[in-house]
């Protein structure tokens, strides 16, 4: 069995074709399962009944089933999806006054394992598939009750869920075009975010092939301290990762890369860590998001005291970089950065973290 799912329209129009179906039916049935969240094809009554029946034997639009579904007191709502072989992944869903966010997983665990995260603790199971990665979206968007024609409940997507979205380049780049597509979500490209820890390749593939907004998850201002907390730095080390975000914004339908930085109190959370900032993206238009550590057990890692956190700013700040602090949504239900999900399934395969020698890296 096909799951549609798996299709954006240029594959489905693909698949259709080498059924001798027209690239209209491939139209018709997109809007069916994306935009009606229709999963069976008898209801799809404007498509031929001769391709219904064929469908019904050859297809099936099957998304991710949820098996937790949890709503904090701040309206942040959570589900943990099941994704088979003990696995599971989370999406969250953020209600704001002028916007509702979307918050997606692209794959089980992660290869990167960068030390701050409980994701990358887990390790890398898998990539999800396109249709488990649409399928969070056509998901949210019937538990909110969207109605096809009615205004947005998800206004906006950030791919800043459990893994490494440019690790799992095609399947990611198919569900962004469903995302974008008239015929299935319709969002503009400035409110979907692709957040990356900074897989240089991968940013330029994807600004050729589907230029989005970018985060980059940055997290420190020298290499020595990157290759500790975002490994991947020792392969692609700043000033190769500065160059792709410039060739990156070349295309991007936002004139701006977002930059995200974890404050670990003690570690990359000093006024010169700050000063570092200001002179390594000094060549790069970008905005900063400062995200408060969301400790979880055995991390080694402390959060920033929130004093230590506006003052950090107030150097981006000063320096003319506009700079915005993460509020800690959903506390309540655990709707941050991979930590339901690792309670849930505990893959740990590690004993705890070392801690970074705070001495270390100050030096
Ligand atoms: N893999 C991608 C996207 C997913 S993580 C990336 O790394 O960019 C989304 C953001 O949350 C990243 O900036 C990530 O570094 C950050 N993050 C991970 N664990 C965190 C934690 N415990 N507290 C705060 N932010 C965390
Ligand atoms: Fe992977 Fe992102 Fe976590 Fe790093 S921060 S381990 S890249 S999910």
């Amino acid at each position: 069995m096909q799951n549609l799912l798996d299709f954006d329209a240029t594959s489905l129009t693909d698949w259709f074709a080498a059924q001798g179906e027209k690239p209209f039916r491939a139209r018709q049935v997109l809007r069916w399962i994306h935009r009606f969240g229709v999963t069976d094809f008898e209801a799809m009554t404007d498509v031929a009944k001769s391709l219904r029946a064929k469908l019904a034997t050859s297809a099936c639009v099957q998304p991710p089933v949820p098996v937790r579904d949890n709503t904090s007191t701040d309206g942040t709502r959570k589900w943990l999806l099941d994704v088979g072989n003990n696995n599971a992944v989370e999406t969250v869903f953020i209600p704001e006054a002028t916007r509702g966010t979307l918050c997606i997983s692209s794959q089980a665990g992660c290869a990167l394992d960068c030390a701050f995260c409980s994701t990358g603790k887990q390790g890398f199971n898998r990539n999800l598939s396109a249709a488990e990665i649409i399928g969070q979206l056509w998901l949210a968007n019937r538990m909110l009750g969207a109605s096809p024609d009615g205004d947005r409940i998800v206004s906006n997507v950030v791919m800043m869920g459990m893994g490494e979205p440019l690790a799992n380049f095609e399947n990611v780049v198919s569900a962004l075009n469903l995302m974008l597509d008239d015929n299935a979500y319709g969002l503009s490209r400035r409110r979907v975010t692709v957040s990356t820890s900074g897989i240089v390749p991968a940013m330029d593939r994807l600004r050729d092939a589907c230029p989005v907004a970018l985060a980059v998850s940055l997290h420190a201002p020298n290499d020595a301290l990157r290759d500790e907390l975002v490994p991947i730095n020792k392969k692609y080390p700043l000033k190769e990762l500065m160059a792709a975000c410039q060739r990156y914004l070349e295309r991007a339908p936002r004139d701006f890369v977002t930059f995200e930085y974890v404050m670990l109190d003690g570690v990359n959370d000093s006024l010169e860590h700050a000063h570092q900032l200001v002179a390594l993206t000094r060549d790069v238009p970008c905005k900063f998001n400062l995200i408060p550590f969301n400790p979880f057990p055995n991390s080694g890692f402390g959060r920033s005291p929130a004093q230590q956190i506006r003052r950090f700013s107030q150097v981006l700040m000063d320096a003319g970089i506009v700079t915005t602090t993460r509020k800690t949504r959903g506390d309540d239900v655990d709707a941050a950065c991979g930590q339901l999900a690792g309670q849930v399934v505990d893959k740990t395969r590690r004993t705890s973290k070392r801690t970074i020698p705070v001495t270390e890296v100050r030096s």
